[in-house]
């Protein structure tokens, strides 16, 4: 199985190098923040919770978003392996996916750290949020998003290192060419 995290902070290219490594190595997908939209979207309990964390810029409590994982992941069927997209964004999260996957005789096979600067992820995301009307893309959310990323999450580049999955991607630059860079980082991981 291939597990790979696609890590980063908010506009860093999570979700964009995701598609294309689904359709290269023909594995699942899991996008926490588009599993939590669709339950928006769709006026669920668990959409109507989401919302009000996802509009302060917040994290929703990690025993939910667990559950929530755990519950996609086990709804894909012959699945070659999962590339995991804004999922564990904590210290907590991550050590879930590693007791989940544990449990089912598997591991992160390697976890992807997409860097951007800070002035790039405001430019992409103040455009995106332009293009697409997502809500928590404006300049206040960004902000707090940002500040999120760096106390909770980025504490989790450290962890992977300790785990020896880490591999640091420049995120800046071609989209093609970042591509061949999380390609190599992949490829590797399938040799080991
Ligand atoms: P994303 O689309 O990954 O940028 O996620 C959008 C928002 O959904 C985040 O700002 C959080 O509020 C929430 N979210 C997504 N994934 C997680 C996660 N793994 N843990 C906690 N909150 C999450």
């Amino acid at each position: 199985m291939l597990n790979i995290v696609i890590f980063g902070a908010p506009g860093s290219g999570k979700g964009t190098q995701s598609e294309k490594i689904v359709d290269k190595y023909g594995i699942n997908h899991i996008s926490t923040g588009d599993v939590l939209r669709a339950e928006i979207k769709n006026g669920t309990e668990l959409g109507k919770t989401a919302k009000a964390y996802i509009d302060q810029g917040q994290l929703i409590p990690d025993e939910l978003m667990i559950d929530i994982l755990a519950s996609v992941f086990d709804s894909f069927e012959d699945s070659k392996g999962v590339i995991f997209d804004g999922f564990p964004r904590t210290i907590a999260q991550a050590e879930a996916l590693k007791k989940m996957l544990a449990k089912r005789e598997q591991g992160v096979s390697v976890m992807i750290d997409l860097d951007v600067p800070e002035e790039e992820l405001m430019t992409r995301l103040i455009k995106r949020g332009k293009d697409s009307g997502r809500a928590d893309d404006n300049e206040e959310t960004i902000k707090k998003r940002l500040v999120v990323y760096h106390s909770q999450t980025s504490p989790l580049i450290d962890w992977y290192k300790k785990e020896g999955q880490y591999r640091h991607i420049k995120g800046q630059g071609e989209l093609e060419e970042i591509f061949a860079e999380v390609c190599k980082a992949v490829d590797c991981a399938i040799k080991e």
